[in-house]
C-alpha cells in the first residue's frame, strides 16, 4: 500500500516536538490569537521575506480575505487559471467580482501569460496566479504586466510553501500571497489552518480586523468581519513543521527526479521544470493517453494515484452561467489525460520503484 501522503510517518518523525507543542498549548488554555500564532505569523513572514504574515481559518479564507484587503468587488473582473481547486474560484465569487479563466501553459500548467495580457478589459480589477502544484508562475513578467495596466496580484500559494525565484519566495510578489495549511499540503497543519502575507501596512491591518469580526478593538466592530483564525493548536503544529520545511521540499525534489529518471522513455510526459524558479512539487503530475489503464493497474497493486484536476473550474456546472461557450483547448486537453503519483518527502526508493514498475507493466500489458 502506498498513499498520495503518508502523514502518519511524518508525525512519528516529529512525534516528541509536536506532542511537547501540543501539551503547552493545552496546558495554557490559551487557544485562540494566543502566543504561538503570533510567534508563527512571525517566522513565517521571516522565511517568506514579507513585512506581514496574517494567520486564517484556511487557504479559502486566505483568498477571500486577501481580495476583500485588495478592494476586489462588484463590476470586478479578476483573471485566473480555470485549473486550480475551486476555492481559488470561490473566493472571486464570494467578494462579488467575476472569475475570468484563462488558458495554461502546456509544459508548466501555470496560467499562460500571453493568454492573460489579452483578457485584460477595462474592468479587469486582479490577476490570482496559481503556482500549481509548487512551480511557481513567472512573477518577474507577470508583475511588469500587471503594472503596466494598473492591476492587482494576489497570489495563490496554496501548494508552493517555500518555493522560490532567485531566493524571493512565492507570496511576496504580488500586494498579498494566500497559503493553505490543510493537512496534505506540502506544509500542513492537523485540521484546517491559513495564512496570507503582505508588505502592506494597510492591508494587514484590514486583515486583522476582517479575520476577526471587523474589529481592532475589542468590542468595536467598524466593519462586517468574520471569524477566520489559525488556532493555537494548529499554530504550534506548524511551528514545529516549519523548521523542517526546507529538507521537505528538497525530498519531495528527490523523489520527483528520481520518478523523471524511471519513466524516462515509457511515453509519458513527465513534470516540464521551467527552471524560472524551484518546483516543491506538491504534486507529481503526468500526462499520458493510456491514463485510465494506469490507474486502474495502480489501484490494482494499492499504489494511490488521483486526477488533479478533471473537470476544470470553466466546465463547472456552477460557472456555466459565466462560462458558457468558453473554450480553453489546453486546459481540456490536460484534464483529459492527466493524473499525479504519490509523492512525500519520505517516500523510499523501493516505493518509487515499485509505482513506476507498475506502470511500465501496465503500458506493457
Ligand atoms: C488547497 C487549495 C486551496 C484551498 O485551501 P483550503 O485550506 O483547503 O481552504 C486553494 N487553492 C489551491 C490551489 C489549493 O490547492
Amino acid at each position: 500500500m502506498i498513499p498520495m501522503v503518508d502523514l502518519k510517518l511524518q508525525y512519528q518523525q516529529l512525534q516528541s516536538d509536536i506532542d511537547a507543542a501540543l501539551a503547552d498549548v493545552l496546558d495554557s488554555t490559551a487557544f485562540i490569537l494566543g502566543p504561538n500564532v503570533r510567534a508563527f505569523e512571525a517566522e513565517a513572514a521571516e522565511y517568506l521575506g514579507t513585512q506581514f504574515a496574517i494567520g486564517c481559518a484556511s487557504g479559502t479564507d486566505a483568498l477571500h480575505l486577501a481580495l476583500l484587503a485588495a478592494g476586489i468587488g462588484p463590476g470586478d473582473e479578476v483573471i485566473t487559471s480555470a485549473f486550480t481547486f475551486i476555492a481559488t474560484a470561490e473566493a472571486i465569487a464570494y467578494v462579488g467580482a467575476t472569475p475570468v479563466f484563462v488558458d495554461i501553459d502546456e509544459r508548466t500548467m501555470n496560467l499562460d501569460l500571453d493568454a492573460v495580457a489579452t483578457a485584460i478589459s477595462d474592468n479587469t480589477a486582479a490577476i490570482l496566479p496559481v503556482h500549481l502544484f509548487g512551480q511557481p508562475v513567472d512573477m518577474g513578467q507577470l508583475s511588469a504586466l500587471a503594472e503596466k495596466h494598473d492591476l492587482t496580484i494576489v497570489e495563490d500559494c496554496a501548494q508552493s510553501f517555500g518555493a522560490d525565484i532567485s531566493g524571493q519566495q512565492t507570496g511576496s510578489f504580488g500586494l498579498a500571497g494566500c497559503f493553505s495549511f490543510f493537512p496534505s499540503k506540502n506544509l500542513g497543519c492537523y485540521g484546517d489552518g491559513g495564512l496570507i502575507t503582505t508588505n502592506s501596512e494597510s492591508v494587514r491591518d484590514h486583515l486583522l480586523s476582517l479575520r476577526n469580526h471587523g474589529s481592532s478593538k475589542r468590542y468595536h466592530h467598524q466593519e462586517i468581519g468574520y471569524n477566520s483564525r489559525l488556532d493555537e493548536i494548529q499554530a504550534a503544529i506548524l511551528r514545529v513543521k516549519l523548521r523542517h520545511i526546507d529538507r521537505f521540499n528538497q525530498e519531495r525534489r528527490r523523489v520527483a527526479h528520481r520518478y523523471n529518471e524511471l519513466l524516462a522513455d515509457t511515453g509519458i510526459t513527465t513534470p516540464f521544470e521551467d527552471g524560472i524558479g524551484t518546483h516543491v512539487f506538491h504534486q507529481y503530475t503526468l500526462r499520458s493517453p493510456q491514463r485510465d489503464a494506469i490507474m486502474a493497474a495502480l489501484s490494482q497493486r494499492e499504489i494511490a494515484c488521483a486526477i488533479y484536476y478533471p473537470v476544470p473550474l470553466h466546465r463547472q456546472e456552477v460557472f456555466a452561467e459565466v462560462c458558457r461557450d468558453h473554450s480553453l483547448p489546453v486546459t481540456e486537453a490536460i484534464a483529459s489525460d492527466c493524473f499525479s503519483l504519490p509523492i512525500f518527502p519520505e517516500m523510499t526508493d523501493q516505493q518509487i520503484v515499485e509505482v513506476t514498475d507498475t506502470i511500465k507493466q501496465a503500458l506493457n500489458g
